[in-house]
């Protein structure tokens, strides 16, 4: 069986030269991710490059998820690097300070004194060390040590239960967007929004800047979660970041949090990444442990289009095994997929006539024994309709156009293929065409049942209109 969820790798250190990056596309790999909170433009440039060369030698698509570092608090330097936090020491945050010691540190960002008042806790390092609030004077945060620890540089701060005030987008970002069009993003990860205004801004330009590429919303502060109707309205998908979301509204709001966005992503015909910490053991060991093994299952199990890969594939020592790890994952998961959820686009009214052929496509594969789907498509958007359906055959884009090959790669259940045709082609020879692609690639044989969508004429974006089951091998015969 072919893997329906997707898997997003990270790429890094660990993952930027030919050998690595062959290894990851034979381990199945369908979208990479440049985090651009890490290394330089050109370094981004390069792996995008080297991803598209290698996956055409290996007759594949490949995404490309640019993901924006966003206004990311972080403290500053240490004179020696870091320093040790003992539960009760006071400790300051200065927005004045430029080399730190063991009484204060840093800021990045000054408004942070703005935005907390006597009693607020801060996070610092993934919420490894708990600060208290005593007071704000001036530039500087008086705080308390509630929980100690190491404190290196230029670890983050999150304010617990969310309530900062930083604009989504940074001048870097606005930079990271240019890079971003000229790689040819296939995706934009925007960090920290809090409402659709910021998607709009980061989309604005994008745009301007030539980017075609789709727009995820990470949801990764309280705020979006208030927000997250209005941010699905106008992103086409959203990441469910679970690392600083965890900090922002508390590690065991996180998994209801996930079903519940998982749940509305896909009811808006929106696209879903389960994210971070899914095989954290594997930066270090070559196999997950039980406990990352069942969070990959269950966000399959969730409906996510994807999961994804952080550390484990940028600088782990396992990058090619947390690959293998999560394809093995998925596939046994899915094979127990209840698909009940996906029962819910035959039972509401439909809105357009590609979300009507997609609840047809459904239900014909729940009732009969359908082996695959091929799914003509310009703009991808008859792919996304069926794969929001979920039925449990795999769905074939086949189109002519190379943005949309790589756009459906995060596409839960579709399968790009480069399929050539134009609008005077004669549908009987396409259809005719389409059907060997599929038996050439082991997807159907002789005898069993396809369903085909497509649209008259051939070739037009949102034109398709036609739901057809074929008997393979009888268009053949047909002559
Ligand atoms: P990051 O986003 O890896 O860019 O921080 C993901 C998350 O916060 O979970
Ligand atoms: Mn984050």
């Amino acid at each position: 069986m072919i893997r329906r969820t997707k898997i997003v790798a990270t790429l890094g250190p660990a993952s930027s030269d030919v050998q690595v990056i062959d290894r990851l596309i034979e381990a199945g790999v369908d979208v990479v991710r440049l985090n651009f909170s890490h290394g330089s433009p050109e370094d981004h440039v390069q792996r995008a490059e080297m991803v598209r060369e290698r996956a055409r030698a290996h007759g594949r698509a490949i995404g490309v998820l640019a993901d924006l570092q966003g206004p990311k608090i972080r403290i500053g330097k240490f004179a020696d690097g870091k320093i040790h936090l003992k539960e009760g020491d006071s400790f300051i945050l200065d927005i004045h300070c430029s080399m730190g010691d063991q009484t204060r540190v840093g800021v990045t960002y000054p408004q942070l004194v703005s935005d907390v008042d006597r009693g607020a806790t801060l996070l610092l390092n993934d919420g490894m060390i708990v600060l208290w609030v005593e007071k704000v004077q001036g530039g500087e945060i008086h705080t308390r040590v509630v929980q100690g620890g190491e404190l290196s540089n230029s670890k983050g701060i999150n304010r617990a239960g969310g309530g900062l005030t930083a604009p989504a987008l940074t001048d870097k970002d606005r930079a990271d967007i240019i890079t971003a069009a000229q790689l040819e993003a296939d995706y934009l990860a925007v960090s920290f929004p809090r409402s659709a205004a910021d998607m709009d801004e980061a989309r604005r330009l994008f745009r301007e800047a030539g980017g075609h590429g789709a727009l995820i919303a990470k949801i990764e502060r309280a705020e979006a979660v208030d927000a997250i109707e209005e941010i699905l309205a106008v992103s086409e998908g959203i990441m469910v970041a679970r690392g600083d979301l965890g900090v922002e509204i508390g590690d065991a709001a996180v998994p209801p949090v996930q079903k519940r966005i998982i749940a509305l992503a896909q009811k808006h015909n929106r696209l879903s990444i389960t994210a971070t910490q899914m095989m954290e053991s594997m930066i270090h060991q070559p196999i997950p442990t039980r406990a990352e093994v069942s969070d990959v299952a269950n966000a399959v199990l969730d409906g996510t289009d994807a999961v994804m890969l952080s550390a484990e594939t940028a600088s782990g020592a396992y990058p090619v095994e947390a690959v293998a790890a999560m394809d093995r994952t998925c596939r046994e998961a899915e094979r127990h997929a209840p698909s009940t959820n996906t029962l819910q686009i035959i039972d509401r009214p439909l809105a357009g006539v590609d979300e009507t052929i997609a609840a047809a496509a459904l239900l014909a594969t729940l009732r009969s024994s359908i082996a695959a789907i091929a799914a003509f498509t310009e703009s991808g958007s008859t792919a996304l309709w069926l794969s929001r359906a979920n039925p449990k055959v795999p769905i074939y884009a086949l189109t002519p156009q190379v943005y949309t090959r790589r756009k459906v790669t995060l596409y839960r259940g579709v399968h790009p293929v480069n399929f050539p045709q134009n609008r005077h082609d004669d549908p009987v020879q396409v259809m005719r065409a389409a059907e060997d692609e599929l038996r050439r690639r082991g997807a159907v044989r002789d005898g069993d049942l396809m369903l085909i969508t497509i649209g008259e004429p051939i070739g037009s974006p949102g034109g398709t209109n036609t739901l057809k089951l074929v008997r393979v091998g009888d268009l053949t015969h047909r002559g």
